[in-house]
């Protein structure tokens, strides 16, 4: 082998390991929205109310047809937040940190489920209103990934990564969560505040870096 094909299999091999590193991901922005108990459904739709699906998200997950308005200390309201069904354990409600400025509402940022402790509001549907007294949170920036797809990146189940995002407003995201499940997408989800500081919008491309 001359030195000329020994630096082109040198250069197809570097080129392979950073493709495998920097692997490419497609961004979700998540909108506010609130997941509801059945009970809570019950109580802001009426009794035996099932939620009509408008858009499928991922897996199981759907954006619902039905919203609610939140209201705050402040005694203002955000209305016609999307609701995503199906029903879960327990009610959530996922805000940006601009949407606690008219609230006035401190929620913690964390994964979606830990709502251990976090911030309380007022939902308000067409038949009635509840006082969830802990569940507002600001969603953490995380990755779904595929089983196969994190098997052949050596990434794990709750790994946390640095995603590098190119663009009109380059930004670096340190210590991204990583969830690995068979019903994901490979997709990473962000709030409206992350997309706006980066210059992110739905389908837009970013890279994990390690
Ligand atoms: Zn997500």
């Amino acid at each position: 082998m001359d030195s000329k094909a020994i630096e082109k299999a040198v250069q197809a091999a570097v080129s392979e390991y950073n493709n495998e590193k920097n692997e490419q991901v497609k961004i979700g922005v998540s909108q506010r929205h609130v997941h509801l108990s059945q009970e809570d459904l019950y109580t802001l739709f009426g009794d035996g109310y099932t939620l009509t699906k408008k858009k499928t998200l991922m897996g199981r997950e759907f954006a619902a047809e039905e919203v609610v308005t939140l209201v705050g200390p402040s005694l203002k309201a955000i209305e016609k937040v999307r609701v995503l069904g199906p029903v879960r354990k327990h009610t959530q409600v996922e805000i940006s940190r601009t949407d606690t400025f008219v609230l006035k509402v401190s929620p913690p940022v964390r994964p979606s489920g830990n709502i251990e402790g976090s911030e309380r509001i007022v939902i308000v549907g067409p038949k009635g209103s509840i006082y969830l007294k802990e569940g507002v949170i600001i969603a953490n920036r995380h990755i779904h990934l595929t089983p196969s797809y994190a098997q052949k990146h050596g990434i794990k189940d709750n790994d946390y990564v640095d995603v590098l995002v190119e663009g009109i407003k380059p930004t670096k995201f340190y210590d991204v969560q990583v969830r690995v499940r068979d019903d994901f997408n490979v997709e990473m989800h962000i709030d409206t505040d992350d997309a706006n500081s980066a210059g992110l919008k739905n389908g837009d491309i970013v890279k994990i870096l390690k």
